[in-house]
C-alpha cells in the first residue's frame, strides 16, 4: 500500500507512531504526499464509485485537476462523505463541466485591469499581486480556476521584478495583497524576499497576504515562517475558512503561531451551496473564528466563473445569513457580504435594509427585533461647506506640507461641495445619440 494511503488512513484512526506523526506534521511530506488521483481518494475513504461515474470525473480532472493534502482529505466524514463540506470544496464533481451560459472565464476581469502581467489594479490605492499560481489543495470553487495549477502562469522573478516595477513607479498604492494561487507554497527565502521589496517601497504602508494554508496544510505555519513575518510591522494575513470543522485543533496552533507572530488575522468565506449556506453554520464558523481571534472579513457571494453553478446560493440566502448575525451575535464577528461585480466593478456590499424611510427630520429605522425606530436630526447642524477651503475650515485636516491630497471619486465626489459634477452618466446614452445627429 503506497505511504499516503496508509498513514492517512492510520491518522483517521488515530494510530499514528511518533515517526508517523513526525511525517504527518512536516509540510513538505504533506505536498509531497498531495493526492491527485480519485483511486487513491477510494482507498483512503474507503468507498467504490462506479466506473462510469469515474469516468466522468476523470474528464473533469482533465479540465481542473485536483489537488487534496492529506491532512485536508483526513477531515472528510467517511460516513457521509457525499454530503461532506469538506469533500465537497476539494473532490471534483462532475456538473463543474456544465458550463452556463452567463458563467465566464474571467467573471472579475482581472486580465482586462492588470497593468502588467500579476498586477491588478482596480481600486485607486491598492493592488492584487499575483505572486504564486500554486496552493496546497485545489478549491473547486476557485475563482482563479482559469490560472491556479496552470504551468503557464507560473510568476517568473522576472515577472515579480516587473510587478514591483509598478508598485515602485506608482505612488498611489499604499496596500499591496500578495495572492496567488496561495504566497505561502513558495519557499520561505524567495517569500521573505519579495515581502522585501515590496516592503521597502516607501509610500507601502500595508502588506496584505491571502494564503489558504491555516484551513489546508496548518503545518506550513513554522517557526521558520513565522520568523519571517516577525521582521515586518505592517503585514496582515486574510485566510479562508468556510466552514467550522475547518477549524482544527492543527488549525488552531497555526493560527495561534500567526498571531504570536504580532499579525493581525482575517478571515475571506465563500458562501457555497451544500457546504456553508446555513445560518447555524455560518453563526458556529464566526464564532469560532474570533475565539481563534481571526476576524470575518468578508462573506463572498459565489463568483460567476465557469463550472460553479452547482456551488452558487441565491443572494436572498447571503441576506438571510447577515440578517441572523447583525445584533444576534457579537458586531466584530460579523464579516460583510459582498459580490464582487461582474466586469470587475469591485466587491459590492449587500445586507438587509435598515432605514425604513426618511423625512427631513427623522430617519425611521429598524433593529433587528423587528423594533422601528426613529432618529430626530439636529435642527441647527451647520454643515461645513467645503467650498470656502481646506485653509478656512476649523476641523483639524493637518496634512502634511507637499502631501498629496485625495481627491474624490465616483459617487463620494457627487457628494463633495467643492466638485462641480452633478451626475454620472453612462456612456452611449441613447438620447445623446439621438440629440447629436
Ligand atoms: C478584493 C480586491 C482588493 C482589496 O479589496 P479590499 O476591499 O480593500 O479588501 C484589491 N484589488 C482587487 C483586484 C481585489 O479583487
Ligand atoms: S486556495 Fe484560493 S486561490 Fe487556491 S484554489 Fe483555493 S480559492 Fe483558489
Amino acid at each position: 500500500m503506497n505511504e499516503t494511503i496508509m498513514i492517512t488512513k492510520k491518522k483517521i484512526k488515530k494510530q499514528l507512531t511518533e515517526e508517523e506523526l513526525r511525517r504527518w506534521t512536516d509540510w513538505q511530506w504533506q505536498i509531497a504526499h498531495t493526492i491527485k488521483d480519485i483511486d487513491t481518494v477510494e482507498a483512503i475513504l474507503d468507498i467504490t464509485l462506479s466506473d462510469e461515474k469515474k469516468k466522468h470525473l476523470q474528464e473533469t480532472l482533465s479540465k481542473f485537476p485536483m489537488a487534496i493534502t492529506p491532512y485536508y482529505l483526513s477531515l472528510v466524514d467517511r460516513e457521509s462523505y457525499e454530503n461532506d463540506p469538506v469533500f465537497k470544496q476539494a473532490f471534483p464533481d462532475t456538473r463543474e463541466l456544465e458550463i452556463a451560459d452567463w458563467e465566464m472565464e474571467d467573471p472579475l476581469n482581472e486580465d482586462h485591469d492588470s497593468p502588467v502581467p500579476g498586477i491588478t489594479h482596480r481600486y485607486p490605492d491598492r493592488v492584487l499581486f499575483l505572486v504564486s499560481n500554486v496552493c496546497a489543495m485545489y478549491c473547486r470553487h476557485c475563482t482563479r480556476k482559469r490560472k491556479v495549477g496552470d504551468i503557464d502562469f507560473i510568476p517568473s522573478k522576472d515577472v515579480i521584478q516587473k510587478g514591483l516595477d509598478y508598485i515602485r513607479n506608482t505612488p498611489t498604492v499604499r496596500d499591496v495583497l500578495l495572492s496567488g494561487g496561495d504566497p505561502f507554497m513558495l519557499p520561505d527565502d524567495y517569500l521573505d524576499w519579495i515581502i522585501g521589496e515590496v516592503n521597502a517601497i516607501p509610500h507601502v504602508e500595508v502588506i496584505r497576504i491571502g494564503t489558504r494554508t491555516p484551513v489546508v496544510l496548518p503545518f506550513r505555519i513554522t517557526e521558520s515562517l513565522t520568523n519571517i513575518l516577525k521582521k515586518y510591522d505592517n503585514i496582515w494575513i486574510n485566510t479562508h475558512f468556510n466552514h467550522p470543522r475547518e477549524i482544527t485543533s492543527s488549525a488552531k496552533i497555526a493560527l495561534r503561531k500567526l498571531v504570536m507572530a504580532g499579525v493581525p488575522l482575517g478571515n475571506q468565506s465563500v458562501l457555497l451551496s451544500g457546504v456553508n449556506d446555513c445560518t447555524r453554520i455560518m453563526r458556529k464558523l464566526v464564532h469560532k473564528l474570533v475565539a481563534n481571534r481571526v476576524r470575518p472579513y468578508y462573506l463572498y457571494q459565489c463568483d460567476l466563473s465557469e463550472g460553479l453553478e452547482h456551488f452558487r446560493t441565491s443572494v436572498g440566502k447571503g441576506i438571510e445569513i447577515m440578517e441572523s448575525l447583525r445584533g444576534h451575535t457579537s458586531g466584530f464577528a460579523i464579516p460583510t457580504y459582498v459580490i464582487d461585480a461582474p466586469g470587475g466593478g469591485g466587491k459590492i456590499p449587500v445586507m438587509p435594509s435598515y432605514v425604513i424611510s426618511w423625512g427631513s427630520n427623522k430617519v425611521i429605522l429598524r433593529n433587528y427585533e423587528g423594533v422601528i425606530t426613529t432618529y430626530r436630526m439636529p435642527s441647527n447642524y451647520s454643515e461645513y461647506l467645503c467650498r470656502n477651503g481646506c485653509e478656512k475650515c476649523d476641523l483639524n485636516l493637518n496634512i502634511k506640507e507637499g502631501e498629496p491630497e485625495f481627491s474624490p471619486s465616483g459617487v463620494s465626489k457627487l457628494l463633495g461641495d467643492f466638485e462641480d459634477d452633478i451626475y454620472l452618466k453612462p456612456e452611449n446614452l441613447e438620447r445623446d445619440e439621438r440629440n447629436a445627429k
